[in-house]
């Protein structure tokens, strides 16, 4: 099964790329005993720098990556260490970067009127979240994404 997550809260970026690779992973538990319960309950791997919550957690027999990095390469290169692995960015395969909901391919007429005409006129393209109803397209956007899941999938 692939791994699930649960990112503290000093981990913002990575959970949103994480999601963006397609890993089911929560962020925005702010207590420290939710987060191991979570984790716990639903079989998730806690994702820290806090050494103190990733002792917890361990003691308590639930898996645990703790992070050294300050930078969101940095986690991504010790989080492929670990065994995660790290494909080619697609949105078919993404979960919604804002919250974690699965995002499936939107038919154009069904995103008239809710995005920008501009946008509407110019790309054929569309994805929406099924649970926010957030819409997304291959903009501009995703290529500034596309250049930073070349850097963080670059072999080092
Ligand atoms: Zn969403």
């Amino acid at each position: 099964m692939r791994m699930r997550f649960i990112a503290d809260m000093m981990l913002g970026r990575l959970a949103r790329w994480l999601r963006l690779y397609g890993y089911d992973t929560l962020y925005g538990v702010e207590d420290d005993d939710e987060i191991i319960r979570v984790a716990s309950q639903e079989g998730r791997v806690i994702l820290t720098r806090d050494s103190g919550l990733a002792g917890r957690a361990g003691r308590l027999g639930v898996e645990v990556f703790l992070l050294k990095s300050n930078s969101l390469e940095g986690q991504v290169e010790e989080l492929k260490e670990l065994g995660v692995r790290f494909g080619r960015l697609l949105p078919s395969k993404a979960r919604c970067p804002k919250c974690n909901g699965p995002i499936r391919i939107a038919p154009k007429e069904a995103v008239r009127g809710k995005v920008p005409e501009c946008v509407y006129e110019r790309y054929e393209e569309f994805y929406v979240c099924e649970r926010c109803g957030q819409i997304y397209w291959p903009g501009r956007q995703w290529t500034e994404m596309l250049k930073v899941d070349k850097k963080l999938r670059r072999e080092s």
